[in-house]
């Protein structure tokens, strides 16, 4: 017993130092990728469901690294909050953006809003507030082409929350929900937030075709959305029939890869030009 308590110690011990040894190896990856401008934004738009014209961009980050290729955001997102570097990273991100949609203005791309993710752990940094107001001025931005996507983890605290979201909202951005209905928090928060629009999470847009109940959920969403009007879009629709279940069921936008993956910027501006955003 004493031994097998021996080995089991060391086990724990070994596999913690493993854990922790990546951790570090990769918190250095991260912070030479942001030296080393190995980060790219990638632009997935947004579709108007009834007229089919792009109606917004999600910035998406990418990561090449010149070894190991790409990593996924879902591998170093999580670190990158856990470790406090989104926060630099999140400011790189949202300047990156908006200085993308700043030219996109400046070449007559003029009618939608750029969404960027904004994760829990920078709202924590007390100056966000004041970086995207100067941010925002110093790239010469309007506010309302910004739209921040915020998810349903920041409502935990719905006292600070509602602090945060209306100094925001005082600034003129958009706030969207991201990953709506997945966060277990309660629905009250909607109704004294100035949000406006929600995204009903990819989860949910998955199986509508083809259970019951997943539709009636969806259904649902669009339309207490509607109703509480907000601005309600679907992501990750990958198929004809769940564009067709979901303007049936008066979701207004869409976004998956059945319209279009993230592109690079050059190559979002070729979809804009072919007349799809126009
Ligand atoms: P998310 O915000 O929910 O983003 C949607 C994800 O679904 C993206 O994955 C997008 O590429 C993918 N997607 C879009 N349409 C479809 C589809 O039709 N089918 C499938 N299978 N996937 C689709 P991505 O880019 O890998 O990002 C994953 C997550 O990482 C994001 O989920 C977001 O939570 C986080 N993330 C990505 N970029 C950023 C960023 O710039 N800042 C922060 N804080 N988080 C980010
Ligand atoms: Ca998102
Ligand atoms: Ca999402
Ligand atoms: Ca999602």
């Amino acid at each position: 017993a004493k031994d097998r308590g021996k080995n089991t110690y060391q086990f724990y011990s070994n596999n913690l130092d493993g854990i922790s040894t990546w951790k570090m190896k990769m918190e250095n990856w991260l912070r030479r990728a942001m030296e080393q401008n190995q980060m790219t934004l990638h632009y997935q738009p947004q579709f108007d469901l009834g007229t089919g014209k792009i109606v917004g961009v999600e910035a998406l980050i990418r990561w090449y690294h010149p070894e190991y290729g790409y990593i996924a955001p879902s591998e170093f997102i999580p670190l990158a909050e856990e470790t406090g570097l989104i926060v630099p990273l999140g400011k790189w991100i949202l300047r990156e953006a908006c200085e993308q949609r700043k030219a996109w203005c400046d070449a007559g791309f003029s009618d939608f809003p750029i969404a960027v993710n904004v994760s829990v752990r920078q709202f924590q940094d007390e100056y966000i507030i004041e970086f995207i107001s100067d941010m925002l001025e110093e790239v010469g931005l309007e506010a309302n082409y910004l739209e921040l996507e915020i998810t349903e983890s920041l409502m935990q605290n719905l006292e600070n929350s509602t602090i945060i979201l209306n100094q925001l909202k005082s600034l003129g951005v958009l706030l969207s929900v991201d990953d709506f209905g997945t966060g277990y928090s309660s629905l009250s928060y909607l109704k004294h937030l100035p949000i406006d629009k929600i995204k009903i999470d990819k989860s949910f847009v998955d199986d509508i075709i083809y259970h019951t109940n997943q539709g009636m959920m969806v259904k649902t969403i669009i339309d207490m959305g509607v109703n509480l009007k907000f601005t309600v879009i679907a992501e990750g629709i990958e198929t004809e029939e769940q564009v067709k279940f979901l303007t049936q069921n008066a979701c207004q936008i869409g976004q998956g890869y059945y319209y279009s993956k993230p592109l690079s910027a050059e190559k979002l501006e070729k979809f804009l030009l072919e007349g799809k955003g126009h």
